[in-house]
């Protein structure tokens, strides 16, 4: 980041200097609180930016790349901006100024404002201090405790003379801050500082979800994948064995979905195993934890549940397969899919999740031996 520093009466290159990129700019005589300030929020842009770039390169993330090279000066997603003050002046010499770089939006009210903030996604809310009657840090400290306006940047409009009063509202959490009489150029470029941390910020912890689920979720299905099984279900057992409650399991496999691959190919396959998925997503409740064991075997854990009413589930699920045939690719072919499916439950006493997993698998077994299309439960 390049920060200017400038004289009052430089207006033309001042502009010139956002102009060939510089990223904000200091009038001098330059106060210590203007330049911690400025540094502060610049840095921290520039921190975003980095690990923007560095999660860009590693996981190609195409929408981080594109967000990362926009220009912000000819950008077409106005920001939008709220403005709370209740000086009509002021307001309008604001609006004047943002007319073509952001969507402005204006509450005299500060309380109505602080609901207005809460309400619609501002990516910046500009405060003023001159309120009679209202200190305009209660409202910032309030947008700071609330989740929804928790990240939403906050700058100040002040009056000289105001240092201590920005100083607190720097410790409150306050983003920025401007000195009036405002200038143009000046408020363009804090906005604009302030609205590229808050995209970039928000792009970040959106990739940071996503990057969490892809790890846990199977890309194929939606559903949770091993891995997620193999970290949750211990919780799950001990839990229910301490609380002495019932955990029921089942392991479903496909019957014959070799000869499906060889017959329709490998993307016919996927069809089915998506649809199987969606069937089964339908078929349990949502307290119930549905994986993708592996290739085309599921598991089902289901806490709270006996023995009797997982079977009764598997048996469910089972006929809800066998009685509607599976769509495969986009011309209307169909084909009948059967599914076999085994189901354990906690014992009394002593178990382990490998031997609850043991025993469904021998109880898929013998639905495989039995002839398929059918359930097979452990008695507890
Ligand atoms: P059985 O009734 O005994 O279960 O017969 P099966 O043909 O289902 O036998 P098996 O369980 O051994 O075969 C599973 C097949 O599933 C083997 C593999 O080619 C296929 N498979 C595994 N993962 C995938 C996948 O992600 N997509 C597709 N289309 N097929 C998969
Ligand atoms: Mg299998
Ligand atoms: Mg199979």
């Amino acid at each position: 980041p390049v920060v200017m520093i400038t004289a009052l009466d430089q207006v033309s290159d001042r502009v010139r200097g956002l102009e060939a990129g510089a990223d904000d700019f200091l009038t001098k005589p330059v106060n210590d609180l203007q330049l911690m300030t400025r540094v502060k929020s610049l840095v921290r842009l520039k921190s975003l930016t980095d690990e923007l770039r560095l999660r860009a390169s590693t996981t190609r993330n195409i929408g981080i790349e594109e967000l990362l090279s926009r220009d912000f000066a000819t950008e077409d997603v106005k920001p939008k901006v709220l403005l709370i003050d209740e000086r009509k002046s002021s307001v309008e010499r604001i609006q004047k100024m943002l007319r073509d770089s952001a969507e402005l939006d204006v509450a005299t009210d500060p309380n109505a404002g602080f609901f207005q903030a809460a309400e619609t996604q501002y990516e910046c809310v500009l405060i003023s201090t001159a309120f009679s009657g209202f200190d305009a840090l209660r409202l910032c400290s309030q947008l700071r405790s609330l989740d929804r306006t928790r990240f939403l940047p906050i700058m100040l409009l002040a009056d000289e003379g105001e240092e201590g009063r920005i100083l607190r509202g720097l410790e409150l959490g306050i983003n920025d801050y401007l000195i009036r009489p405002i200038d143009q150029h000046e408020l363009m470029a804090r906005l604009r500082t302030q609205v590229r941390r808050k995209r970039y910020n928000d792009q970040l912890r959106a990739s940071v979800a996503q990057t969490i689920e892809m790890a846990v979720i199977d890309g194929l299905t939606g559903l949770h994948n091993r891995r997620y099984l193999d970290s949750h279900l211990q919780t799950l057992f001990d839990r229910a064995a301490a609380r002495r409650r019932p955990l029921s399991v089942m392991i479903t496999d496909l019957d014959r979905f070799k000869s499906i691959n060889d017959t329709y190919g490998h993307d016919g396959g996927d069809d089915v195993l998506r649809e199987f998925a969606r069937r089964l997503r339908k078929n349990v409740r949502g307290i119930d934890l549905a994986c993708r064991f592996g290739g085309e075997e599921f598991v089902v854990v289901m806490p709270d549940t006996e023995g009797a009413v997982a079977e009764k589930v598997a048996e469910r699920i089972r006929a809800e397969i066998a009685q509607a045939p599976f769509a495969i690719g986009s011309d209307g072919k169909t084909i009948e899919v059967t599914v076999s499916v085994g189901v354990s439950s906690l014992l009394k006493g002593t178990d382990s999740v490998a031997a609850l997993m043991k025993r469904a698998d021998l109880a898929l077994y013998e639905a495989k031996s039995g002839g398929r299309n059918r359930v097979v439960a452990k008695a507890a």
